[in-house]
């Protein structure tokens, strides 16, 4: 195999941007590229995927169709993704023809459970207790291990809840075991947080760093309901979390923005709870608090331009729209704040159909 190929230089205005995954972060992600004077080219299975609306060229394809992908690729000064789940093959295969950010190795790691737990360990980071299940053999020292009640996750391809059982005994671990269909998993230990939170921060070419304010965040059925920034974190806390997310980055040698979800104890303590390799739902405030929003600083990273500043200039509160609620567009419309629609053509239960930001000056840093 020959060597990642690398940035020399700064995209210039006019350059393309390749983006693999065409939902709305992906969308979000080619106007942030329109906005500094980049094309976009959006590659993805999905012909009515939201981004395809607002880019300048697309391609119909599978993420596994290695010749496509390269076709697709040579068109591209740099490629980057918007979803986790894009296989490490197929960027290692484009890898020779133009830069790819982030790279295999960042995807590898954060694909799969044990992995980014392992890697989050070695980097000294906290996280709840865990143990690799790969056989009916493990359940009774997992167990063990993590306690009563725990979280059974797969190891791979898990997002929104989907693929995790709370379990409360050797029997409910079993059978949530057969239910995920026997895959390898991870149990962790159940974290009884005092709220949850997230840190959204970019890498750069040359190591340079930036974190955005870290935004408290409620789910409900496992979907994010709600970003709040600031939220309860204190001082601290805020500080902890860009100085976790700068250890995560540097550690992956990671170029783009990435989001660390953590888990805030009653004591203040921060454990992470997961690495998403792209831009996040839970940032999606910065597109109206801070001067440059983390779709425009992924674009920077990746394109090799300087990162932007982060810093916010005013409070924030986003709200996803979810499923139906989407129907009542024109209600949020006559509320004061930012409406996001994201152009999906049907509303389904569960589904991300657009966010409604909301802001109030600054009250603190
Ligand atoms: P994940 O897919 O790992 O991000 O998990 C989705 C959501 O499940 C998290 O945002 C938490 O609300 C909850 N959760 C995940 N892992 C744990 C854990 N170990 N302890 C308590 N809650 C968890």
């Amino acid at each position: 195999m020959s060597a990642a190929k690398t940035l020399d230089a700064p995209v210039p205005p006019g350059g393309t941007i390749g983006i693999l995954g065409g939902g709305q972060l992906g969308r979000m992600l080619a106007q942030a590229a329109a906005k500094l004077g980049l094309k976009s080219r959006v590659f993805c299975d999905n012909p009515k995927s939201p981004a395809f609306q607002v880019c300048d060229a697309h391609t119909i394809g599978k993420f596994e169709d290695l010749g496509a992908i390269a076709a697709f690729a040579r068109q591209c000064d740099v490629v980057t993704l918007e979803f986790e789940n894009i296989p490490a093959e197929t960027i290692e295969h484009i890898a020779d023809l133009v830069p790819v950010n982030p790279g295999a190795r960042a995807l590898r790691i954060t694909q799969d459970r044990v992995d980014e737990k392992n890697f989050l360990r070695d980097a000294g980071l906290k996280t709840a207790p865990y143990f690799s299940v790969t056989s009916d053999d493990y359940f009774e020292s997992a167990l063990l291990m993590c306690g009563e009640p725990s979280i059974f996750k797969t190891r791979r391809m898990g997002y929104d809840g989907k693929g995790q059982a709370k379990v409360a005994s050797g029997n409910e671990l079993a059978e949530a075991y057969a239910r995920f269909g026997s895959a390898p998993g991870i149990l962790e230990g159940f974290v009884d947080f005092a709220f949850e939170a997230s840190v959204i921060a970019a890498r750069g070419h040359d190591g340079s760093f930036a974190a955005y304010d870290s935004p408290e965040n409620a789910h409900e059925n496992h979907i994010l309901r709600r970003s709040t920034v600031p939220g309860r974190l204190t001082a601290k806390q805020n500080e902890d979390a860009k100085q976790i997310a700068k250890k995560i980055g540097d550690a992956l040698g990671y170029v783009g923005v990435f989001a660390v979800e953590l888990f805030a104890m009653m004591d203040g303590a921060l454990l992470v709870n997961e690495i998403a390799p792209r831009v996040h739902n839970s940032g999606h405030w910065t597109l109206e608090a801070c001067a440059v929003s983390q779709f425009e600083q992924h674009i920077r990273a990746v394109a090799g331009w300087p990162l932007g500043d982060p810093s916010r200039h005013a409070d924030a509160v986003m709200e996803n729209i979810i499923g139906e609620e989407a129907a009542h567009w024109a209600d949020y419309a006559c509320r004061p704040g930012a409406l996001h629609l994201y152009g999906k053509p049907e509303i389904r239960a569960g589904r991300k159909m657009g966010h409604f930001t909301q802001l109030a000056p600054l009250t603190r840093r």
